[in-house]
């Protein structure tokens, strides 16, 4: 067979093996870290080693087991970043179980809806995340019981602490020599749900396998062992959690943060004189609009993903840091277990700027004709489509649909190109996706909860470009005859029923009627451009 010479092949000099739990392959693996530290909290300076993150896996999946936790089933995890995360991680990939991550930003009804979707037996929770949605979680008849982080027992849940700690419960330390996890067929089995609404519509349950994660973690390592580096992405996305669980791999040290402040971070950088930063684009923003006078001279290699990064950004953040050799981008998706192309670090000859990188190993990628759908040559625009060992299994309760074309290359709605060497370059979506500091914002979800509303008899929601965030959401309503809404009463309607990033900040519209096509598909290609012709006129 010939390999089709419009579409762009990574390396296939990476052997994954197929078979394995995700949970053995990885215990092996950082095993030989095990004296190493893993991570430190930045703000309270406290270290876990590797050998910290083994034990408490082997002893969590030990007891999930004798807790009735059986191959298939799925035990949700709702916490910021903290230690016990990865302990949690790894012991459900152990005991064959499939791990659910949930925003840690969720509100009621979007938690309702995830669960909904992936059924969890259990939900593993920090005491904040507790302390906010006790009534939510302890209501799903599905969910056997909680486990919670940290030291301070409550009344009817399992203490997480009780379950790998030794000296705490009733656990014994399990031997590395003496565990196995459950068994599993890595290719089909699902290691991990996690969240995405994909191309259209409401968030739906990506499904990836264990072998979705192995391969992540056989690609070679963005930086080598004796890099320290800080990480502030959320866990529970799949930027957090698998960059983070390929990282370990390399046994490399990082420091993290849960949360996003300018001045935390900064400190944080200078403190423990990192080398490299992961980063969504508007963290970058938000540092080169700091003025404090931290010494970031330690900072040399800055990886950006789930978010277009601005060329002018790029340039400014070359200011910030006197020492930095490059800002590297990967590009991905959740569908695509991570990225599907990323630069390639510690040769800056090879660094394109702007550019998202190279395709990695085992992975094709195509660009098509947004019309025709046929495969384009270097330089041209059209739709990115990937296939290979990253790709999802597919949505929980779905077919695969339209969301994989006849060859079974997954759309990903993006649009871009590469060029003559091959580096891709992203440059538009064309699905309805909306990104807010890197966060998903379903346009769709937006919808059906402006539907609710009594006064609003049609609804439609669209992004506007922001300077710092990206992307805001920006709402068309029409309103009931004979109904007057305020702008205000919409963004407060919307603003107690979804997550922060889902705030309508991009205002509100009222309009006499939302453009649809003969079949009745709302046309926001029309909306953007009602949008534009609105601001021509001012
Ligand atoms: P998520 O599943 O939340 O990671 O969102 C995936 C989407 O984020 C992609 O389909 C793109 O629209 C966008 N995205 C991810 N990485 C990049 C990047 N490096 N540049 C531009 N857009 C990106």
């Amino acid at each position: 067979m010939l390999r089709n010479p419009k579409y762009v092949y990574g390396p296939q000099n990476v052997t994954v093996p197929a078979d394995l739990n995700f949970g053995d392959y990885f215990l092996t693996r950082i095993w030989e870290h095990r004296h190493k530290i893993a991570l430190i909290n930045g703000i309270t300076d406290e270290p876990l080693t590797y050998g910290d993150i083994v034990q408490q896996a082997m002893n969590f999946a030990v007891s999930l087991t004798r807790m009735g936790v059986r191959k298939g089933d799925t035990i949700g995890l709702m916490s910021e970043n903290r230690h016990e995360f990865w302990g949690a991680v790894v012991g459900v990939a152990c005991a064959g179980a499939v791990l659910t991550t949930i925003s840690t930003g969720y509100v009621k009804g979007e938690i309702l809806h995830v669960t909904s979707i992936s059924k969890p037996k259990y939900i593993i929770c920090s005491p904040v995340m507790y302390k906010l949605h006790e009534k939510t979680l302890k209501s799903l008849n599905f969910v056997k019981n909680i486990i919670l982080f940290g030291e301070e027992k409550q009344h009817s849940v399992l203490m997480y602490n009780d379950l790998v700690f030794e000296d705490n419960g009733q656990v014994k330390n399990v031997k590395f020599e003496e565990f196995q996890s459950v068994e599993v067929q890595g290719q089909t089995d699902t290691l991990a749900i996690l969240y995405s609404s994909g191309t259209t519509g409401l968030p739906k349950g990506v499904m990836l396998t264990h072998l979705n994660v192995i391969a992540v973690c056989c690609m070679p390592p963005t930086a080598d062992a004796s890099v320290v580096a800080l990480t502030i992405t959320p866990w529970y996305h799949v930027m957090g959690l698998v960059g983070m669980l390929s990282a370990f791999i390399t046994g490399r040290t990082a420091v993290y943060l849960a949360k996003f402040d300018v001045d935390t971070y900064l400190k944080t950088v200078d403190k423990y004189r990192t080398v490299l930063l992961t980063v969504v684009p508007p963290i970058l923003v938000a540092i080169c609009k700091n003025q404090s006078n931290y010494d970031l001279s330690s900072v040399k290699l800055i990886y950006s993903g789930a978010a277009p990064l601005h060329k002018d950004t790029i340039n400014s953040v070359h200011e910030k840091f006197p020492n930095l050799e490059g800002v590297h981008q990967g590009y991905g998706a959740t569908e695509m277990t991570l990225a599907v192309t990323k630069s390639i670090t510690g040769n800056t000859n090879t660094h394109k700027f702007g550019s998202v990188g190279v395709v990695v190993p085992n992975t094709v990628v195509k660009v098509t004709d947004l019309e025709t759908g046929k495969p384009l040559g270097p330089n041209e625009r059209g739709e990115i489509c990937a296939k290979g060992v990253l790709l999802m299994k597919g949505y929980v309760g779905k077919s695969r649909g339209s969301d994989f074309d006849d060859e079974g290359f997954y759309r990903t709605g993006d649009v871009g190109y590469y060029d003559e060497d091959r580096y891709f370059f992203i440059v538009d979506r064309v699905k309805e996706l909306i990104k807010y500091k890197g966060y998903q914002v379903p346009p769709a979800e937006l919808e059906a909860v402006l539907l609710q509303h009594e006064g609003i008899r049609d609804a439609a929601v669209i992004g506007v470009e922001h300077r710092t965030a990206g992307e805001v959401p920006l709402a068309f309503v029409v309103a009931q005859p004979g109904k007057t809404l305020t702008e205000a009463e919409v963004k407060e309607f919307v603003a107690e029923r979804l997550s922060n990033p889902k705030h309508l900040r991009g205002g509100v519209r009222f309009v006499q009627q939302i453009p649809k096509s003969a079949s009745g598909k709302l046309l926001r290609k029309e909306l953007r451009k009602m949008l534009k012709t609105a601001k021509s006129r001012l």
